[in-house]
C-alpha cells in the first residue's frame, strides 16, 4: 500500500485511473518518479491549455517571485492585478466589443459559479435557475444544484433546490426541440416553473460527455432568455480560454451572455484563479458581499497576464481550428475502419468518442495509460472517451496520441472478440 492509499481520503479520484507518481512536466509531456513519460491528453481537465510549465509564463513568474513581488493581498489592489485587468480589457474584451466588469471570487471554478448564481438572484429578485441535463458546474451546494450527475448531487447530503433542469440540445434525440420546450415552460403559467433568475449553460458540456451545442441553438437560447428577461450565464470554465478556438466558446455563435465564468486555464500556468464577468449594470454587489481569502493570488495574475500574449494575434486560434479538423477526421476514420459503433463529436480541441457499448471508453483509457497516454472518460457512465490535449501540442505529439488511441481501441476490441469466442 502506498502512502496515498494509506493516508489520503478515499475521495481521491483521477489517481485511481492513472496511478503514477508524477514529478515533472513540460509542454504536453509528464514524467513520473520512475522516469516513465506520458503524453497528456487530459491537460488538467482544461487547466493546461498552454501546456505544462510554459517558458513564456514561467519566466515572468520566477522574476516576480525572486523580486519579492507581493504574493497575497486578499482583494487589496496590487500591481499584478492592475496589469491583468488592463491587459484583459485591452486584449480580450475591447477587440471583441465586450463590456464587462470583473469580479475575482475565490480561486476555483465553483466559486465563480456561486458568485454568478448569487448575483443573478440578487439582480432579479428571483430564486429559480434553469440548468441543463448533464450539466457540470462544480461541487459547492449552489453549483451542485445546477449540476446533473446524481452521484455528485447525492454527495450534498441536503436537498438541492431552487433550480429546474431542462433538456440540453439533442438530449431527447434530434427530432425533439429542447428550446421549444423551455419556451413553452416559460410562457405557460401552468408549467410549474416560476420565472427564473437565470439560465446557466456550457456551450460544450465537457464533463457531461462532450455534448456540443450548435450556434443556432445558442442563438435561440440567447433570444429566449432576452425575451423573458432572464439572465444568461455561460460557464466557460472548461471550454473558454481558447479550448474551442476563439478565446470565449460563445464567440462563434455571436452571442453576448450577461454573465460569464472563467477559471481553469485562465492563469495559464495551472495556478488557481477564477473570474466572473458581468454586464456593468448587473454589478449590484455591496462591498464584500461575496468575498474569500484567496482573491488576490498575485502569482496567478502574473502568469494570467503573460498568457494573454497568445491572444495578441490569431496564431493559436487558427492552429486550434486546423488541429480540430485533423482530430475529427482521424477519430472518424478510426471508428469506421475498426467497425465500432460510436459517435464522434467536439469543437476546437475538445473531442469525445461516445461508444454504444458503455464499457469501452474506460477500457480504452486504461489501455492508453499502459501505452503512456493520459486520456479521461466523461459522461454519466464514463462512456465517452474525452480528448483534451493542450492547445499548443506539437502536431507530431497530437498524431502520436491519436495513434495510441487507435491502437488501444483495436487491442480492446480484439480482447472483447476473444472473450466472446
Ligand atoms: C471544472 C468546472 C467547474 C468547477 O471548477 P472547480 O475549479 O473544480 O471548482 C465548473 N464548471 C465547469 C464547466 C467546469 O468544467
Amino acid at each position: 500500500m502506498n502512502i496515498f492509499e494509506q493516508y489520503e481520503s478515499e475521495v481521491r479520484g483521477y489517481c485511481r485511473d492513472f496511478p503514477a507518481v508524477f514529478s515533472s512536466a513540460k509542454g504536453a509531456w509528464m514524467t513520473d518518479t520512475e522516469g516513465e513519460r506520458y503524453l497528456d491528453f487530459f491537460a488538467g481537465a482544461g487547466v493546461l491549455n498552454y501546456g505544462h510549465n510554459p517558458e513564456h509564463m514561467k519566466q515572468p513568474l520566477v522574476r516576480y517571485l525572486l523580486g519579492d513581488g507581493i504574493t497575497h493581498t486578499l482583494d487589496m489592489y496590487s500591481e499584478a492585478k492592475e496589469q491583468f485587468i488592463r491587459r484583459f480589457q485591452e486584449i480580450i474584451l475591447k477587440p471583441r466589443g465586450l463590456d464587462y466588469k470583473l469580479q475575482f471570487p475565490g480561486p476555483t471554478g465553483t466559486n465563480a459559479v456561486e458568485s454568478a448564481l448569487k448575483l443573478a438572484r440578487k439582480v432579479t429578485g428571483r430564486q429559480t435557475v434553469v440548468n441543463f441535463t448533464n450539466a457540470f458546474h462544480g461541487m459547492t451546494l449552489g453549483a451542485l444544484a445546477v449540476t446533473g450527475n446524481s452521484h455528485k448531487r447525492a454527495g450534498a447530503g441536503v436537498p438541492l433546490t431552487n433550480t429546474a433542469a431542462v433538456p440540453f440540445e439533442g438530449y431527447l434525440g434530434d427530432e425533439t426541440d429542447s428550446l421549444s420546450y423551455l419556451e413553452a415552460m416559460l410562457e405557460d403559467d401552468g408549467s410549474g416553473i416560476s420565472a427564473p433568475a437565470a439560465v446557466i449553460v456550457e456551450t460544450v458540456q465537457a464533463e457531461g460527455g462532450v455534448n456540443v451545442a450548435t450556434n443556432e441553438w445558442l442563438q435561440r437560447l440567447r433570444e429566449v432568455t432576452r425575451k423573458h428577461g432572464i439572465l444568461l450565464i455561460v460557464d466557460d470554465i472548461q471550454v473558454g480560454c481558447g479550448r474551442t478556438g476563439a478565446f470565449f466558446s460563445f464567440e462563434d455563435a455571436g452571442i453576448v451572455p450577461d454573465i460569464v465564468t472563467l477559471s481553469k486555464s485562465l492563469s495559464g500556468y495551472g495556478l488557481p484563479m477564477a473570474l466572473v464577468l458581468m454586464r456593468p449594470e448587473l454589478d449590484v454587489w455591496e462591498p464584500g458581499e461575496h468575498n474569500g481569502t484567496f482573491r488576490g493570488h498575485c502569482p496567478a495574475f502574473v502568469t494570467a497576464s503573460a498568457a494573454l500574449d497568445y491572444w495578441l494575434n490569431s496564431e493559436l486560434e487558427d492552429s486550434v481550428r486546423l488541429k480540430a479538423e485533423h482530430v475529427q477526421s482521424s477519430l472518424q476514420e478510426m471508428i469506421e475502419s475498426q467497425g465500432v459503433k460510436a459517435v464522434v463529436r467536439g469543437r476546437g480541441l475538445i473531442w469525445g468518442v461516445e461508444f454504444e457499448d458503455h464499457e469501452l471508453a474506460a477500457k480504452v483509457s486504461a489501455a492508453c495509460f499502459e501505452r503512456g497516454l493520459i486520456i479521461e472518460t466523461a459522461g454519466i457512465d464514463g462512456h465517452v472517451l474525452k480528448l483534451l490535449p493542450s492547445l499548443t501540442i506539437e502536431l507530431q505529439d497530437l498524431q502520436h496520441g491519436l495513434n495510441v488511441i487507435s491502437e488501444s481501441l483495436s487491442v480492446v476490441l480484439a480482447a472483447e472478440t476473444a472473450a466472446a469466442a
